[in-house]
C-alpha cells in the first residue's frame, strides 16, 4: 500500500493522508492535487514522522489526483518549514504557503503572447494612438500590461493589433535570466576588504554553516566585501540569497551587482507581476537563477542549491514581520542556512544587540571593517541644544542649523534633513473647539498629507478629504496643524532658503522601485540641495556631495520607551549620520535635542558605540529582556469589545505556572483600537532556559474562543503596541 501524508494550506486541517495511485511518482516534497470533499487542494508531501494526523485506515484512503511539474521541496526547506511555524508558534501551512508563493509557478512550462510594435504605421492615427506608440517604444507585454503602460485603453491596442502596428510574439515564461559573471569587473579591494572578504571566501568555498556578522562602519564597502563571496559561490555554481530591507534599496544594490557580475540579479518582492513571480520561482527550483535579491518573503524559496545568504543592513526592524507568520527574517536566515549548512552573512554598521552579543558569546564569528573606505572619513557629530537655540515660533529648525544649511546650499553641496514622521503634521485639530481629527477604526490621530490633500491613518491606511468644516462644532476653514512631519520641514526649508531645490523622501513618495531610481538620479545629478525624508533615507543611499546631515528631532524615537527604543534611535541616527561626507568632503552632522546630556545622544557625538551597547547590554540583562530573557506578546482581538475583553480575561484567568516564566496581563494594548477590532495583550517574559514556546502552546491550545476572536502570538515581538 503506498500511502503518503500530505501537509496542506488550510490551518485547521494540517495534515491528511492519501493513497498513490499506481504510476503516479511522488518522494517526500512533490507538490501533488488531492480531493478533498468535493474540491481539489494542494498539498506537499511530507515524513510521516514529522507531521502527525489522525490515522484513516487504508482502506478509506483517496488516491492522490496529481503531482504538479515542479521539483519536490528539499528536505532542507521542509525542516526549515517546520523549524518556523514551531519558533513562532505559527501553523506549519501558513509557513509552507510561503515557499508555494507563485500559483502560476506550479502549472509547468508555459508559453504566452505578448506584443510589442512592429515599426508599421497605423493607416489612421488617432491621439490615443499616438499615445500609445509613443508609451510602448521598447516596451512588449501583454495587452492589459501595455495598457495600463501606455494609460489607453484595450480596445485602442487591440486595433493597433489589428492594423499589424502592434505584432504579437511567443514568450517561453520561463526564459532564462541573463548569466552573472563572477569575473566581470573586478574590484581592487584595500587591505581590511581584502582579509574580510577572504575568510568570508573561503567559507563559501568550505560548504558548510557558518554565520558571519560583518561589522563595518558606513561607507567602509560592505557591499564590495560581500561581492567577493557571492563571487565564489557564482565559480562554484552555487545559489545566492541576498536579502534587503527595503524595496527602496533595491535599485542601488542591482546597478552595483550588474555594474560587478555584468547581469542583473533575480528580483523578488511582494510587487512583482504574477507572470515575474513564476519566472523567479522556477528559475529559483531549478537552480538557474544564480543570485536572488529580495525582501524578507524570499527566505522560503525553494532553492536548488544554495551555496551562501546574506542579510544587508541586518538591524533593521523591517526585517521583522508583524501580521500572519510573525518570523524575524534576520534570524530565519541564519536558521535558512544553517539547515543547509552554508554560511550567513549579517551586514551592517549599527548591528542589533542580539547579533552582537552572538558574537560576544563565539557563536557568529565577527568581521570588522573600522573605516571608511578610500580618503572618506567618518562625519563629526554634534548636538543642537533646542533649549538654547529655538527655533521661531511654528517652525523647527533652530538658526545656527539655518545657517549650515545656507553654506552647503552657496557650495553646490547636499544637506540631508531627516525626521521620521511622513506627513505635514502629526495631529490636526480644530481652532474654534479643539477637535481631534482621529481615525474611525483606530485608536490613532490622523495625519495631514498636504501633497496629497489627504488626512490619513498610518495605521490602517483609511483617508478622508480634509473637510471644509470642523465636524463636530461646524466652523468653516478650521484646521490647525500641530507639530511637525517631513512635509512640514520642507515648506519651512523653502521659506528660509527660497533657492534651494527641495525633495521629500518617505514611502508616500519613493513607493515603487521606478521612483525610487528617478531619486537616485536626480539626487546623484546634483539636482536637489536638500532632501527632507523619513527613515527610508537613513540606509544604503551613497550620494558623494552630502556633506550636512540634519537630525531635526533627536528626540522623538526615545519618547515610546520601548524595549529598543534607545537602541533604534542610535542606528537611526548613526545610518543616517553615515549618508555625510562618503565623498572626499568632509561631512558633519548636528542633532536637534532638548536633552544632550542623554547617554544615547552622548554615545552619537563621542563615536562610543562599544560603550553605549555595553550599557545598553547591562541594562536588558538586569531586566531579563532579550538576548538574556525572551518575550512573547499575546494579543487577543475582535470588532466586538466585550468579546475581545472576555477572551482576554479567560486567557489571563488560565495563566500557566511555570519554572522561569512570568505572565502579564490582559490590559488593553497602547493601541486598543486597529483596523476596526479591539485588542488586549499579554506579554510572556521568559528566562532563557525556560521552553516558552510548549508553555504557550499549551496554555493557547486548551481554549476555544467564539469565531470572532483573534488569537495573535508574536515570539520575540519589535513592537509592543
Ligand atoms: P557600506 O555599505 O559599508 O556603507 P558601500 O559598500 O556603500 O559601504 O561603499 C561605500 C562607497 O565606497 C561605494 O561608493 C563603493 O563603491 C566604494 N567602495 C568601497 N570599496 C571599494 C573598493 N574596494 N574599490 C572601489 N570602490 C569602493
Ligand atoms: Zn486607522
Amino acid at each position: 500500500m503506498n500511502r503518503v501524508r500530505l501537509l496542506v494550506f488550510n490551518a485547521a486541517l494540517g495534515a491528511l493522508d492519501y493513497r498513490v495511485p499506481d504510476g503516479m511518482a511522488v518522494e517526500p516534497g512533490s507538490v501533488v492535487i488531492a480531493p478533498l470533499g468535493p474540491r481539489q487542494i494542494t498539498g506537499i508531501v511530507w515524513e510521516n514522522e514529522h507531521l502527525p494526523t489522525a490515522e484513516v485506515p487504508d482502506a478509506k484512503l483517496r488516491p492522490l489526483l496529481a503531482a504538479l511539474p515542479v521539483p519536490p521541496i528539499r528536505a532542507q526547506l521542509r525542516r526549515l518549514i517546520e523549524w518556523t511555524a514551531d519558533y513562532y508558534c505559527a501553523p506549519m501551512s501558513a509557513v509552507a504557503r510561503m515557499a508555494l508563493s507563485s500559483g502560476q509557478a506550479l502549472k509547468g512550462a508555459k508559453t504566452a503572447i505578448e506584443y510589442r510594435l512592429s515599426g508599421q504605421e497605423p493607416d489612421r492615427m488617432t491621439p490615443k494612438r499616438a499615445q500609445a506608440m509613443d508609451a510602448l517604444q521598447g516596451e512588449q507585454g501583454s495587452i492589459r500590461e501595455l495598457a495600463e503602460l501606455s494609460g489607453t485603453s484595450e480596445g485602442v491596442l487591440r486595433g493597433l493589433v489589428n492594423g499589424g502596428v502592434l505584432e504579437a510574439v511567443e514568450v517561453d515564461l520561463d526564459r532564462p535570466y541573463p548569466r552573472a559573471d563572477a569575473g566581470h569587473s573586478l574590484v581592487e579591494l584595500n587591505p581590511d576588504q581584502e582579509e574580510v572578504a577572504g575568510q568570508l571566501v573561503e567559507a563559501v568555498e568550505a560548504g558548510k554553516f557558518a554565520p558571519f556578522l560583518l561589522d563595518g562602519v558606513t561607507g567602509s564597502g560592505k557591499t564590495e566585501t560581500y561581492f567577493e563571496p557571492m563571487a565564489q559561490a557564482l565559480r562554484m555554481d552555487r545559489q545566492v540569497l541576498v536579502l534587503l530591507p527595503e524595496i527602496a534599496l533595491t535599485e542601488a544594490f542591482l546597478k552595483r551587482f550588474e555594474e560587478r557580475f555584468g547581469a542583473p540579479p533575480v528580483v523578488w518582492h511582494s510587487s512583482l507581476k504574477s507572470s515575474e513571480r513564476r519566472r523567479a520561482w522556477r528559475a529559483i527550483a531549478a537552480g538557474e537563477a544564480q543570485v536572488v535579491v529580495g525582501a524578507r518573503s524570499a527566505l522560503f524559496l525553494p532553492f536548488a542549491r544554495l551555496g551562501l545568504v546574506v542579510v544587508d543592513e541586518a538591524h533593521e526592524v523591517s526585517f521583522k514581520q508583524d501580521d500572519g507568520v510573525r518570523y524575524n527574517a534576520r534570524d530565519v536566515a541564519v536558521m535558512r542556512a544553517r539547515f543547509e549548512g552554508v554560511p550567513a552573512i549579517l551586514a551592517s554598521a549599527t548591528p542589533a544587540l542580539e547579533s552582537l552579543q552572538m558574537a560576544a558569546s563565539g557563536i557568529y564569528e565577527r568581521l570588522e571593517l573600522p573605516s571608511r573606505f578610500g580618503s572618506a572619513e567618518l562625519p563629526d557629530i554634534a548636538t543642537l541644544d533646542l533649549t538654547k537655540h529655538q527655533p521661531a515660533r511654528q517652525h523647527w529648525l533652530a538658526p545656527p542649523l539655518v545657517e549650515k544649511l545656507q553654506e552647503r546650499l552657496d557650495r553646490g553641496e547636499q544637506s540631508l534633513l531627516f525626521l521620521n514622521r511622513r506627513g505635514y503634521a502629526p495631529l490636526t485639530l480644530c481652532r474654534h473647539c479643539g477637535y481631534r481629527f482621529q481615525c474611525p477604526n483606530c485608536s490613532a490621530w490622523l495625519v495631514e498629507h498636504r501633497l496629497s490633500q489627504r488626512l490619513a491613518c498610518h495605521h490602517c491606511g483609511h483617508e478622508t478629504a480634509p473637510p471644509a468644516a470642523c465636524p463636530d462644532c461646524g466652523e468653516p476653514d478650521c484646521l490647525v496643524a500641530c507639530g511637525p512631519g517631513v512635509e512640514r520641514i520642507a515648506d519651512e526649508v523653502r521659506e528660509v532658503l527660497p533657492e534651494a531645490r527641495v525633495a521629500v523622501v518617505t514611502s508616500d513618495t519613493l513607493g515603487s522601485p521606478e521612483r525610487a531610481a528617478a531619486f537616485i538620479a536626480e539626487a546623484q545629478a546634483q539636482a536637489i540641495d536638500v532632501i527632507v525624508g523619513t527613515q527610508l533615507v537613513t540606509k544604503g543611499f551613497h550620494f558623494p556631495e552630502l556633506t550636512l546631515v540634519g537630525v531635526v528631532d533627536a528626540d522623538l524615537g526615545l519618547e515610546g520607551g520601548d524595549l529598543r527604543a534607545a537602541e533604534r534611535t542610535y542606528q537611526q541616527i548613526a545610518q543616517v549620520a553615515g549618508r555625510a561626507g562618503r565623498g572626499e568632503k568632509p561631512g558633519e552632522v548636528l542633532l536637534q535635542t532638548r536633552h544632550p546630556e542623554a547617554a544615547v545622544i552622548q554615545a552619537l557625538v563621542e563615536g562610543d558605540r562599544d560603550a553605549f551597547y555595553e550599557a545598553e547590554t547591562e541594562a536588558r540583562r538586569h531586566a531579563g529582556a532579550p538576548p538574556f530573557g525572551r518575550w512573547a506578546a499575546i494579543i487577543v482581538s475582535s470588532e466586538d469589545e466585550a468579546e475581545a475583553r472576555s477572551a482576554a480575561k479567560l486567557l489571563g484567568g488560565s495563566k500557566p505556572a511555570a519554572d522561569g516564566i512570568d505572565i502579564y496581563g490582559p490590559a488593553p494594548a497602547p493601541l486598543s483600537l486597529l483596523r476596526g477590532r479591539y485588542r488586549y495583550r499579554l506579554l510572556v517574559n521568559a528566562r532563557r532556559n525556560a521552553d516558552l514556546q510548549k508553555v504557550i502552546r499549551s496554555w493557547l491550545g486548551g481554549h476555544e474562543f467564539p469565531r470572532g476572536v483573534r488569537v495573535a502570538i508574536d515570539i520575540d515581538p519589535y513592537s509592543f503596541v
